[in-house]
């Protein structure tokens, strides 16, 4: 969420009932996803209910972090002043082996080495005492 008095802070996670344990298993560097125990498969983003069945029987469950980029973009235009020493800096789609798919960025790889089906696998970065954001760095394939 943006800070209205900090223009030049990074929005951070708004937290809420339904994804609070997503982001208190990323402070522990652990990757959670939402699974539906009748349906057997884990859904995004995390809700009240299962979006296929509409069951309310979630459970959590780790999941292994490893996915393929599935969409990417490199950001060059300075739409929010918080971002803009970053610039150019990428955002991208990641389906996870689960299925789900999470956005985040790639750190650890310039730009130029984005594509889809990149093989990636989630790092954990600690941008404030209490907020850890998932982010994805290339892996070998497999
Ligand atoms: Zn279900």
């Amino acid at each position: 969420m943006m800070d209205p008095n900090n223009p030049t802070a990074k929005p951070l996670p708004r937290i809420t009932p339904d994804n609070r344990p997503f982001w208190e298993a990323c402070r522990r560097h652990e990757l959670m996803l939402p699974w539906c125990d009748p349906c057997d498969r884990p859904h995004w983003p995390p809700g009240p209910v299962c979006p296929f069945c509409f069951g309310g029987a979630i459970a959590w469950r780790r999941a292994s972090g490893r996915g393929r980029i599935s969409s990417w973009v490199v950001v060059h235009k300075d739409w929010l002043p918080a971002f803009r020493p970053d610039l150019p800096y990428n955002a991208v789609q990641v389906e996870l082996e689960e299925g789900v798919r999470l956005t985040g960025n790639v750190v650890g790889a310039p730009n130029s080495a984005l594509r889809v089906g990149l093989p990636v696998e989630v790092v954990f970065d600690d941008v404030t005492p209490d907020a850890t954001l998932p982010r994805f760095t290339p892996r070998a394939e497999g």
